[in-house]
């Protein structure tokens, strides 16, 4: 299928493939084994300048766009999610920042950032505030010029790595949800350490950390927008993230697929190859559709995003759904296909499943997202 995709689009497509299979695929598999956080192909993607994308050129970034994002993270999770997770989590850590940063706070960050020298994560989870985001219990109390912040971050990417992080806190305990704000926390700053860095089923070279804050000072200059914004900056950084973890589904569910279609062309049994079975080709074209109608999907999404449309709640959220549901149908098919050999962790098959399934739990899980859909339509006038 032609995406009609921009010169900028297929060449990022073009060099991060490259990125992938010279250097990610030959460690993927060590990788995973040892929980390592791929430092070396971190360096990599930064001396290729893709960590400059989602920076405006104003500050030394490309001024790319969801699309383009989307692009890089599929290639890069075709060939190892914890890879493409790692480096789509700089984009969330710094989506707020971008949309609702001063000028002053751009220029002290977002340089090092889209040098790749520094990664970027974003804070919302606690254990008590998982899909009940608005059950932060985190503070940011304000004291003489800045906040002291409190509390415990639970399952946040790129912890323990990056070296910035966009916190949710309530600076207004008694409004709720509406008392949130953000704030920029760098590492280092005194009273903010890291916790329990989590062993993951899947996505397991990436890193997952808890970050706690023990009154920990936040200067007032590192505030995104007004006091109370919190929320309002969530659901917008959503609605522009949402499409990467489509791209991210999408992206292992190729991997998969063509896996599966590699291991069946070479496979013989009863005497031909087991493509040559009808009832294995079936298994295979559902996959390929699936996987094209996904994309399809999130790429649609992600150029509504690159629009500058208002309202993209609903779209966000059916592209990561539908993706997500794609990925862990098609990755478990994969292994179907490939029987025995698909479940041994000598062939790729079994890690993409367990890579898959994430995608359908983080960034609001798919059955919140669902009720995120079901609202709208109860929204809508059809006309
Ligand atoms: C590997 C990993 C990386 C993550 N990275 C980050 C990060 O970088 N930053 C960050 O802030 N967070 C991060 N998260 C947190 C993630 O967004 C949450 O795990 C997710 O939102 C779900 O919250 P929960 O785990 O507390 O599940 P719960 O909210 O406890 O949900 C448990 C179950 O109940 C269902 N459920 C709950 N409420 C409803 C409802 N209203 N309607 C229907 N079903 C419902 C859920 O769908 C789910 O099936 C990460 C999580 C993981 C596992």
């Amino acid at each position: 299928m032609d995406y009609f995709l921009n010169e900028q689009q297929k060449t990022l497509r073009s060099l991060t493939r490259e990125i992938a299979e010279k250097r990610i695929r030959p460690v993927r598999a060590e990788l995973d084994e040892k929980e390592e956080f791929p430092w070396d192909i971190i360096k990599d993607l930064a001396a290729s300048d893709l960590f400059r994308i989602f920076v405006p050129e104003q500050y030394d970034g490309l001024g790319g766009g969801c699309l383009d994002l989307c692009v890089v993270v599929e290639e890069l999770s075709r060939v190892c999610s914890a890879v493409a997770v790692s480096y789509a989590a700089v984009d969330l850590g710094i989506i707020p920042l971008v949309e609702f940063g001063s000028h002053e706070q751009k220029q002290k960050y977002l340089p090092d950032i889209a040098a790749g020298k520094k990664l970027a994560a974003f804070a919302l989870t606690e254990p008590s505030a998982g899909s009940d985001a608005g059950a932060i219990k985190t503070t940011a109390q304000k004291v003489e010029g800045g906040y002291v912040l409190n509390g415990t971050k639970q399952f946040i990417t790129n912890g323990g790595e990056a070296e910035l992080y966009t916190v949710i806190a309530l600076t207004d305990k008694t409004r709720g949800a509406r008392g949130a704000s953000a704030l920029l926390v760098e590492k280092g700053m005194p009273g903010f350490t890291f916790g329990k860095k989590e062993k993951k089923l899947g996505i397991r070279a990436s890193a997952t950390r808890e970050l706690v804050f023990k009154d920990c000072f936040v200067p007032e200059s590192n505030r995104l927008s007004k006091e109370g914004m919190g929320f309002i900056i969530i659901m917008k950084l959503f609605d522009k993230s949402r499409p990467g973890i489509g791209a991210q589904a999408v992206g292992v569910a190729q991997g998969a697929l063509e896996a599966a279609v590699e291991y069946a062309k070479g496979r013989v049994q009863f005497g031909h190859p087991i493509i040559a079975i009808q009832a294995v080709q079936h298994m295979l074209a559902d996959m390929a559709t699936q996987v094209e109608a996904a994309r399809s999907l999130v790429y649609a999404t992600a150029r509504t995003v690159d629009s500058g449309a208002k309202n993209v709640s609903q779209e966000s959220a059916m592209a990561k759904v539908f993706a997500s549901d794609v990925a862990m149908k098609v990755t478990i098919d994969a292994i179907q296909v490939m029987g025995g050999a698909g479940y041994m962790r000598d062939y790729p098959a079994e890690k993409m499943m367990r890579d898959a399934k994430i995608t359908q739990i983080y960034e609001g899980t798919n059955q919140v997202l669902r009720n995120v859909i079901g609202q709208e339509l109860w929204k809508r006038k059809f006309e």
